[in-house]
């Protein structure tokens, strides 16, 4: 069966970014960690871009599920420490180049499926498992470190 299915990445919400950036402490009680990026590579997950030598950066906590199952994981997430455009669109280009943890999840918030998709195949990986009635959202996440980069759902065009 051929996948028809029309996807948008989604980033952190704005509220969330905008609140870390004032704040001293995380949602989990951590103290926001301000660094300043040494080399192209730390992605930001409001503008989804990877950080340039030099930017300011602030590591969190983020839990990118509401906290009603043991598959709500929370996890350390780079965000731009100024403001910057939070991403819209199909799918981020500083991460085509990438392999990445492509999960889906069904309605409860339970992992139903996973695969690992190569640099550029992403999109084709979360289009088919949201062409699945089980599955509700699909998240992206590092490879080896397993950290969460954004999510990917049916497009509402
Ligand atoms: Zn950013």
């Amino acid at each position: 069966m051929e996948t028809t299915v029309v996807v948008r990445a989604i980033a952190v919400p704005d509220d969330f970014v905008a609140r870390m950036r004032i704040a001293e402490f995380d949602d989990f009680g951590h103290r926001i960690e301000r660094l300043r990026s040494r080399e192209r590579g730390n992605p930001c997950r409001s503008c989804l871009r990877l950080s340039e030598p030099g930017d300011e950066l602030l590591l969190v906590s983020y839990r990118p599920l509401p906290d009603t199952s043991p598959y709500a994981e929370v996890g350390p997430i780079f965000i731009h420490r100024r403001e910057c455009v939070p991403f819209q669109g199909e799918f981020p280009d500083d991460f085509l180049v990438r392999p990445l943890v492509v999960r889906a999840y069904d309605r409860r918030g339970w992992i139903s499926d996973a695969v690992i998709a190569q640099p550029g195949e992403a999109t084709e990986a979360a289009a088919r498992f949201l062409s699945r009635e089980d599955v509700a959202e699909v998240h992206l996440r590092h490879v080896s470190y397993t950290c969460f980069d954004f999510k990917i759902v049916r497009s509402a065009a």
